[in-house]
């Protein structure tokens, strides 16, 4: 089973109180690929600059991501600047530069067309409908976004939204596209625009997910070692949509797992700068964490 994402393919230059990393590989559609890439074949859709360089194109490769949907073209590779002070659940945007992104006109390989889990990452929603136009016939559809985009393109994310499924979103930014600050309220708002269901991401303190049949609550897994939390929501959806799409299956059970297996996958992220922790992340430890997470929440009836 494979699962399609498009998103950005970024240099990051992230400032924490705990360090610093400059033009490191990030973006939404890096961070997904490879945290998915350990639960399924993941097909990547996105567009790089002259700059980019082969080291991580090699690292894509090496988890066997699909990159033939990776363009290179002529100019610079997307670059995003944030920063991050003690309430790590905040990131501030200090420069975000399209750069190829601005001009890119997405073609999908053939070899897509048909896949049935898509995921749109954070990126142009413009992009992100372009891409699921040409998608035969999805079977689920994911989607996430960010406060650039609620505020530079509602018009174009409102419209894309009315073919997504599932939206996951920021704690902040879901109040800022539904202009709820009640959290219940906002999820209820966003399902109007589209998507049956919500996950409304909290950073250190878990994730919450809205449908029609409840409301389900996920802890964050307590870490101490926090050092960067960049992709921690990019990594959660890759966790998310690659249990989905390798259990083939969408249904309430599956998605209370997957959104288990996507917290497990946060927890990785941000326990080292950049892609630093996926580097060196097994298997065995993802199925390790995921036992925790059972034993964190369970408890006796009376
Ligand atoms: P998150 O998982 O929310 O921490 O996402 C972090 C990633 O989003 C970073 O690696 C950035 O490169 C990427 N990013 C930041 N701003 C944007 C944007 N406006 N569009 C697409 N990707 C972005």
């Amino acid at each position: 089973m494979s699962l399609l994402v498009v998103g950005s393919v970024a240099f990051d230059s992230v400032e924490t109180p705990f360090g610093k990393v400059e033009d490191a590989l990030g973006g939404s559609a890096t961070y997904f690929s490879i945290a998915a890439s350990y639960f399924t074949d993941v097909q990547l859709v996105a567009v790089v600059g002259r700059d980019f360089p082969d080291k991580h194109i090699r690292f894509l490769k090496k988890r066997k991501i699909d990159i033939s949907g990776l363009q290179r073209a002529n100019g610079k590779t997307f670059r995003w600047k944030g920063k991050y002070d003690f309430d790590l659940n905040q990131a501030h945007t200090i420069d975000t530069r399209l750069n190829v992104f601005a001009s890119f006109n997405p073609e999908l390989p053939e070899t897509y067309r048909n896949t049935e889990y898509v995921f749109l990452a954070n990126i142009d929603p413009v992009l992100q409908l372009q891409v699921l136009r040409q998608v035969k016939n999805p079977k689920l559809v994911a989607c996430d976004t960010m406060n650039f985009w609620i505020e530079k393109k509602p018009r174009e994310l409102k419209e894309t939204l009315k073919y997504v499924d599932i939206l996951t979103i920021n704690e902040a930014e879901a109040r800022e596209l539904s202009k709820e600050s009640n959290l219940v309220k906002a999820a209820r708002r966003i399902m109007t625009f589209g998507p049956e269901v919500i996950i409304v991401k909290r950073g250190e303190y878990g994730a919450l997910m809205f449908s029609d049949s409840g409301i389900f609550s996920a802890p964050a897994y307590p870490i101490e070692s926090v050092f960067d939390p960049t992709g921690a929501g990019d990594s959660f959806a890759g966790g998310f949509m690659g249990h989905l799409s390798r259990v083939r299956g969408v249904n309430d059970r599956n998605i209370r797992q997957a959104i288990i297996f996507g917290s497990v996958m946060a927890s990785f992220d941000v326990e080292d700068f950049s892609l630093n922790r996926m580097k060196r992340l097994t298997a065995r430890e993802i199925e390790d964490r995921f036992k925790e997470f059972k034993r964190l929440t369970v408890f006796e009836d009376l």
